[in-house]
């Protein structure tokens, strides 16, 4: 039987996701470009199609079990059986554990956690039927812990709990699960933490860099690349792994 080689990446509009998506077209992946504004997915979805690949945009709210429901079909119907899944949605609400509130709290662990459940709560059936899929989460190396990050550092380490469930859960079907954990990425997530702290973006980057062993920040394709390796066909034994993404080692 041959698997169709259809990829859904949330979050996919910019950034990482991004990076992800075109990796994905040129390893010959359709993908689904999924994210909250339809129309803000339309560069990547062009950019795609313009290289000869086929892509489809998504607006979809991933922490809204409606929404996900909604889109899985719509990409299963429109593109193809999704047979990869990459949860890589996120969103920032740093603040001091005695400033952040509970909103702040609960928005977090809505797109990181509960979106990365819906979604893969709702793919997982088309892996399972095709006996082939691949499950990659985006977590951080904040879930070692990092100051101002309560909320983010606690979804991120949920991320590799998650993840070393469902590759024990979806194992015999084919499925693996696998999570990727970057360091310091370029994309508009940092630039805006640069400007919450007032520093501008390049001094932000070269102070992180300072602190990184192959002396430079990460770009989308490095996380590209990793994802790439953990969908491919090759990588059907290795499941339930956390691999940091950052320049250097993390424990
Ligand atoms: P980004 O540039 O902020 O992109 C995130 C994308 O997710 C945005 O397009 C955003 O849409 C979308 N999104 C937010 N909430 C969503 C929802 N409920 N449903 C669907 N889409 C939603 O972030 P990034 O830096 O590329 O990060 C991507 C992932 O990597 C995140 O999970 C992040 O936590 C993780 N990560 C990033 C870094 C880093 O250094 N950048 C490091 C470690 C981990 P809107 O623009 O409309 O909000």
């Amino acid at each position: 039987m041959t698997v169709p080689r259809i990829a859904v990446v949330s979050g996919a509009a910019r950034g990482i996701g991004a990076g992800v998506a075109k990796r994905l077209a040129a390893d010959g992946f359709a993908v689904a470009v999924v994210d909250l504004d339809e129309p803000a997915c339309k560069p990547v979805v062009e950019e795609i199609e313009a290289t000869g690949g086929r892509a489809l945009g998504v607006g979809a709210d991933v922490s809204d079990d409606q929404s996900v429901q909604a889109t899985v079909n719509r990409i299963a119907e429109e593109l193809g059986t999704p047979t990869v899944l990459v949860n890589n949605a996120g969103i920032l609400r740093d603040n001091l554990l005695f400033k952040m509130s509970a909103g702040d709290w609960d928005a977090v662990m809505n797109v990181h956690l509960r979106g990365s459940f819906l979604m893969s709560r709702a793919v997982q059936g088309y892996m399972t039927k095709a006996g082939w899929g691949r499950i990659v989460n985006l977590s951080s190396t904040s879930a070692l812990g990092n100051r101002g990050q309560a909320n983010y550092a606690a979804a991120k380490a949920g991320l590799q709990g998650f993840t070393k469930t469902l590759a024990i859960e979806l194992g015999k079907f084919g499925v693996t699960a696998n999570a990727i954990a970057p360091g310091f990425i370029e994309t508009e997530m940092t630039k805006a933490t640069a400007e919450r702290i007032g520093v501008p973006f390049e001094e932000f980057k070269n102070t992180a860099a300072a602190q990184i062993p192959v002396a430079r920040t990460g770009t989308p394709e490095d996380i590209a690349h990793a994802v790439s390796f953990f969908v491919s066909e090759g990588a059907g034994f290795v499941s339930g792994q956390v691999l940091y993404v950052a320049g250097g080692p993390k424990t």
